[in-house]
């Protein structure tokens, strides 16, 4: 089903009669098990008398399928088929859905605005009709959704669509804002007590890194300008810092010197010196509480939700870029967002022959938590083991992760 087309969908029977979609959503059906079972992108039509199951739908959700003594037999990719249940069985001639649905929980109307939600780190409803405009991979994506996001009244202060207008540089890495936030006591992947973020002021763009001590921000912020520069064939001529990063001593002092870069440091509580390296650092902390409590996810993995805040907060608009991405800015091209995913998504993962032993299948479940900067690749958590795996090829299933969202209850896990 293309979520882009949903509005003018139309099924054709067998007698050539065409009969319009009225709705889109979840449906919960108990099986002849009497197991509950959530199934995705069910169409209402009006004057269908049965309810029909498409294979290739399922095939496509990373489900496996088989028939067998007259059931319709299906279990996830990645699982054995002894975890199989039954979703139909054969009757008259042709295998049915055995019982009628008890609930139908997701309307269709808002069937993008929450996933888009979601994938664009909690961005503000208001701001999803205009993304068309201003980047690649979205499609027309309407205000309007279902109440309030759960994430969002819990870890997000209310603000607009968009940062407000600020003044700033003319050109890029002319001045860098730099802010460093911790400790942080909650163990996190990769174990760390601080981090830093590096802001251009003419693009917006920011980078994060962290910090096991506070006397690392200077290796930090030279392995970054290094990075910069080198991308931008342009010098940063102003750092801006706030009273953490001062404590990086002499070999800080001298290396500006040498390099001709002006430092000013901010006097604490003065709100208006350092307002955007404040304000971002606010920012990611409070889009990575939301997409932390939208999934109902541990703090552990707070590190990779501020990650991916980070990124998709340099893919969508900001004012003071006359509402450009800092993407679009710093490299000259829109950014492509086709392929952003709600944070702490169930995902299949496929696992090449060489990389498992003779006991474990092809497919395989984790958990969605990140971008690689610089690939396609996605970083996934697997459960019960701590460990991360990148990878290219995976079928995510955002209905369970929307589901989770509003709390709709799931099937149990075969
Ligand atoms: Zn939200």
């Amino acid at each position: 089903m293309d979520e882009e087309r949903e509005s003018n969908l139309k099924i054709i029977l067998g007698d050539n009669s065409t009969h319009p979609v009225k709705g889109l959503g979840s449906v919960k059906f108990h099986l002849d098990s009497e197991e509950p079972i959530l199934l995705h992108d069910v169409m209402y039509v009006l004057g269908l008398k049965k309810n029909s199951v498409s294979i290739y739908a399922l095939e496509e959700k990373g489900m496996r399928v088989a028939f067998i003594k007259g059931k319709l037999l299906t279990w996830p990719i990645g699982s054995s088929m002894r975890n199989a249940f039954p979703l139909g069985s054969k009757f008259e001639g042709l295998y049915t859905v055995t019982r009628r649905p008890l609930l139908a929980l997701v309307h269709h109307t808002n069937h993008l605005s929450e996933p888009w939600h979601r994938r664009l780190a909690h961005l503000h409803y208001d701001a999803l009709p205009k993304l068309k405009k201003l980047v690649f991979g979205i499609p027309d994506v309407q205000a309007q959704h279902d109440g309030v996001c759960p994430g969002c009244a819990s870890g997000k202060k209310t603000r607009g669509p968009f940062p407000s207008r600020e003044n700033k540089t003319n050109d890029m890495l002319q001045l860098i804002h730099s802010g460093i936030c911790g400790p942080i006591l909650i163990h996190s992947i990769g174990g760390h007590l601080y981090y830093i973020t590096f802001i251009d002021d003419f693009s917006r763009k920011t980078r994060i890194y962290y910090l096991k001590h506070k006397d690392e921000a200077f290796e930090m912020f030279k392995e970054f300008k290094a990075l910069v520069e080198n991308l931008t064939r342009k010098k940063n001529k102003i750092f801006r810092y706030n009273n953490g990063v001062e404590n990086i001593s002499n070999d800080f002092i001298n290396f500006c010197k040498k390099k001709r870069i002006k430092k000013e440091m901010i006097v604490p509580y003065n709100p208006k010196q350092n307002g955007v390296a404040k304000r971002k650092n606010r920012s990611i902390v409070e889009v990575a509480r939301a997409m932390l409590h939208d999934q109902k996810l541990s703090k552990f993995l707070s590190r990779e939700a501020k990650n991916v805040a980070v990124y998709v907060q340099n893919r969508v608009p900001h004012q003071a870029l006359d509402n450009k991405t800092p993407e679009e800015v710093f490299i000259g091209v829109k950014p492509d967002v086709s392929h952003l995913c709600i944070f702490g998504c169930p995902v299949y993962f496929h696992v090449p022959k060489d990389k498992r032993n003779k006991l474990e299948t092809m497919g395989r479940k984790g958990t969605f938590i990140g971008y690689c900067e610089n690939s396609k690749a996605f970083r996934i958590y697997i459960l019960g083991q701590r460990k991360v795996e990148i990878c290219r090829d995976v079928t995510f299933d955002k209905y369970v992760a929307l589901g989770k969202a509003r709390d709709i209850p799931l099937p149990p896990p075969p």
